[in-house]
């Protein structure tokens, strides 16, 4: 059982309970993301495990009438087993997502995993004629040339800051050139695209910068948060038009996430505390 302050993040332990959760969303304007909780498995069983549980959740997504999608992980599926049985995992929760009508995206770790999930989403874009969508990390200094070489792939790209500390010599460490090449990035995807672009990013500035690039450039684009964070804001943006994505995270391992996301930003803890004590 999930503990109140936690649930602010998660949503429960079982498809079911994601499903309700998707369902009172889209009662807001917001889609959702849903995401089973699970990273770094060095062996071939959970890894597998998890790609029948995607496998299931797709087909029984596809099944409803709710605004959702899904999002892996490379080590989920099997990245730090093997690049093959990761590719392997991969195709099977796409083909599903394709047989089934849901859109699969792909999160995106640390640096050493980059190149293999790149080359992974960019065969299954074209195989799959864009049912699937990629995270590219701005803080990452290789990112603008990722973008140059995915911004022709059919699909997705999702935009974030970037969650993983990696060396001065391959990133940005300080908040303002992180911030810089994000907006760097952004501009980049409005003037070469039309569609597939995802803001995933709390930050108000970012989202008020898509906003002038859609002006100035036109396009398409989507706004994505995480569940608990910004939740006004969510159904606000919403409210005015604009097409919003949660990302909502369920499973049983939920306990890691949560810590990770009190790690992050010392207030979620605060805001999840006050929102279950109504003060
Ligand atoms: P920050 O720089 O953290 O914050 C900027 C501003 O946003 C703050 O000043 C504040 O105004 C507002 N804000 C931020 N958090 C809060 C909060 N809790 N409450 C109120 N206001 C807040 N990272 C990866 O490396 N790989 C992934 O695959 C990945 N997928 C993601 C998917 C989604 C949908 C999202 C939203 C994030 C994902 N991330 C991923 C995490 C991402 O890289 C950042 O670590 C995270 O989003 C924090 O950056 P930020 O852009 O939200 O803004």
């Amino acid at each position: 059982m999930i503990p109140p302050v936690a649930s602010q993040f998660v949503a429960g332990e079982e498809p079911a309970t994601a499903f309700e959760h998707t369902r009172r969303a889209n009662e807001d304007g917001v889609a959702v993301i849903l995401n089973l909780l699970g990273e770094h498995y060095h062996e071939r069983p959970p890894a597998d495990a998890d790609t029948a549980a995607y496998e299931q959740l797709v087909a029984d997504l596809g099944e409803t009438e709710l605004d959702g999608c899904v999002s892996v992980k490379p080590s989920q599926l099997g990245l730090d087993v093997g690049p093959d049985v990761f590719r392997e995992n991969y195709r099977r929760v796409v083909a599903a997502g394709d047989e089934h009508d849901v859109f699969v995206w792909c999160d995106m770790e640390d640096a050493t995993t980059t190149d293999t999930t790149l080359d992974a989403f960019e065969e299954l874009a074209h195989e799959f004629d864009g049912g699937v969508g990629l995270c590219v990390q701005a803080n990452l200094r290789r990112t603008r040339a990722d973008l140059e070489r995915l911004v022709d792939v059919p699909g997705k790209i999702r935009l974030v800051k970037g969650a993983y500390d990696e060396g001065e010599e391959i990133s940005y460490t300080e908040k303002a050139e992180v911030d810089e090449a994000y907006r760097e990035n952004l501009t980049y995807l409005f003037k070469n695209r039309d569609e597939g672009i995802g803001v995933g990013s709390h930050d108000p500035e970012m989202i008020a910068y898509a906003q002038e690039l859609q002006e100035r450039h036109g396009g398409e684009f989507e706004v994505q948060m995480l569940m608990g964070v910004r939740e006004d804001a969510q159904r606000r943006l919403a409210a005015e038009g604009h097409e919003v994505w949660q990302y909502a995270p369920y499973g049983a391992k939920w306990l890691s996430y949560f810590y990770r996301r009190v790690r992050e930003r010392k207030e979620n803890l605060t805001f999840a505390a006050r929102a279950v004590l109504g003060v």
